[in-house]
């Protein structure tokens, strides 16, 4: 995917273009609104990550701009904690999607994830053995049937699928919670897994404790 990052704050910016880079995405970086204009204009991109503060001209005006060339790419706007104005003012302008900062990496990842599926019309969908998750959708089916999971098992179990076979710190964990605009100690998350766990071993999908160190879903073939 080649995405473009418009974001003026360098540290912000840097973090991003790293892990979107490892994500295995080509990614441009303008750290000013005029220059994301002038991006945009000149070539393709799959995705717009922008920032709405930005100086020479706001997120904003590059987004309206976007729209009124009818241009159809996703958008994925980056917003102060406390700027809902922003954030509404965004989706009214045609943003598809937002991240509040501060925001943990994972979260945006998935996002991004999301949005590039979603704009080239593949399916958003996580499967692991009798498992699998629609991201877009937010719901998980064991073998067909949905289970009740609550907002937070839901962002642990993605998290988790994203990561199959791997080991998920608590750490990680309690950033991608928090990232969904909430306080969450890591004994929480303990109790999260539990829940998590119950529901989803009738269905024979596990969630290995590595001690002192956190989770991990087992892949059904063992991998
Ligand atoms: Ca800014």
């Amino acid at each position: 995917m080649h995405i473009l990052l418009a974001e003026d704050d360098p540290i912000i910016a840097d973090g991003l273009v790293r892990t979107l880079r490892k994500a295995g995405h080509a990614v441009d970086h303008v750290a000013n609104g005029r220059d994301a204009d002038a991006a945009l204009l000149s070539q393709p991109f799959d995705l717009l990550i922008l920032d709405l503060g930005l100086p020479k001209m706001n997120g904003i005006e590059v987004l309206k701009r976007l729209r009124a060339r009818k241009s159809p790419i996703p958008v994925l706007i980056l917003t102060a904690q406390d700027g809902l104005e922003d954030r509404v003012r965004g989706l009214d302008a045609g943003a598809d999607d937002y991240l509040t900062k501060p925001f943990a990496l994972p979260e945006l990842e998935a996002r991004v994830r999301a949005l590039t599926r979603r704009g080239t019309g593949n399916p958003t969908r996580i499967e692991c053995g009798p498992l699998t998750y629609d991201q877009t959708e937010r719901c998980a089916r064991l073998d067909g049937q949905m289970v009740d999971l609550s907002a937070r098992e839901l962002a642990l179990l993605e998290i988790l699928l994203l990561r199959a076979g791997r080991l998920v710190s608590k750490e990680q964990l309690v950033d991608h919670l928090c990232g969904w605009g909430e306080e969450v100690s890591t004994n929480a998350i303990e109790v999260y897994v539990h829940r998590l766990r119950k529901k989803l071993e009738t269905g024979g999908v596990h969630i290995s404790t590595v001690r002192g160190l956190g989770y991990c879903l087992d892949r059904p073939d063992g991998a």
